[in-house]
């Protein structure tokens, strides 16, 4: 963890709801700068959808979610700025088919930051070097394997410079042979003090990650524990539980 506890995303009272289903409940975090923050919990707890609160991918009915400050949850917000430093990568790597693997990763430094053409490539070329797939710069996404595809779509959303990194179960997709290609990219980030939001259901990334874990169940935060404690001694039944399903 950073020893600056600057404090880049802070959430307060955060409710969502489907219809007349509440889904979040009184979610309250606090993230700071190099920090890397593990949410665990049985499907259907709200993990998702709390993330994509985080991206302004889902309007809120109750709280704040501030960014350096900012409060996010007003009318005003232009999500299109705020992704830029809030990043996020799906379970379902979401590459656009028809362009090649260089041309979906320039998309956003070029429309979007309007950026230096040549300096946004060099850019890109270095990322991808750095997860060892500079060589398929000129691929397209269907002649990549999922693993491929996953560690393209992290260089995706890096090469805007985000702040903020957000991964919704990254590797749940992948057949297991590529799982570990693609947790070592999101390791060697946490490594060079990127800050994260981390959902995943491997248990032993998630220990070796986090600075801490969020333990969530039914739309709430149930616990939030260092991660050795967590794995060790959970403090709720409820964890408990579920690690002795997951582990
Ligand atoms: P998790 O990611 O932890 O598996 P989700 O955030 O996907 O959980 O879902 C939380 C709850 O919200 C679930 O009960 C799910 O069925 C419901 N939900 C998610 N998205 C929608 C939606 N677009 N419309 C209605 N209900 C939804
Ligand atoms: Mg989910």
């Amino acid at each position: 963890m950073a020893d600056s506890r600057e404090i880049l995303l802070e959430v307060k009272g955060l409710e969502k709801s489907f219809g007349d289903r509440k889904v979040l409940n009184n979610i309250e975090l606090q993230v700071a700068k190099g920090e890397v923050t593990v949410i665990l919990g049985p499907s259907g707890c709200g993990k998702s959808t709390f993330l994509r609160c985080l991206n302004g991918l889902e309007p809120i009915q109750g709280g704040e979610i501030r960014y350096r400050g900012q409060n996010l949850a007003g009318n005003a917000v232009d999500w299109r700025e705020v992704r830029q430093h809030i990043g996020m990568v799906f379970q379902n790597y979401e590459l656009f088919p028809h362009m090649t693997v260089i041309d979906n990763i320039l998309l956003g430094p070029l429309k979007v930051q309007k950026r230096d053409g040549k300096e946004a490539l060099k850019q890109a070329e270095e990322l991808l070097s750095r997860v060892g797939l500079l060589d398929r710069k000129d691929a397209y996404p269907r002649q990549l394997s999922g693993g491929q595809k996953q560690r393209i779509a992290i260089v995706r959303a890096l090469c805007m410079n985000p702040e903020i990194m957000l991964f919704d179960e990254v590797t749940a997709s992948l057949d297991p042979e590529m799982v570990r290609e693609v947790l070592d990219v999101i390791l060697g980030l946490a490594q060079q003090g990127m800050t994260m939001i981390i959902v995943t259901h491997e248990m032993g990334f998630a220990k070796s990650v986090g600075d801490r874990i969020i333990f969530m169940d039914q739309g709430k935060i149930c616990e939030t524990a260092a991660p050795q404690q967590f794995f060790t001694k959970p403090a709720t039944e409820r964890a408990q539980h579920f690690l002795d399903i997951f582990q």
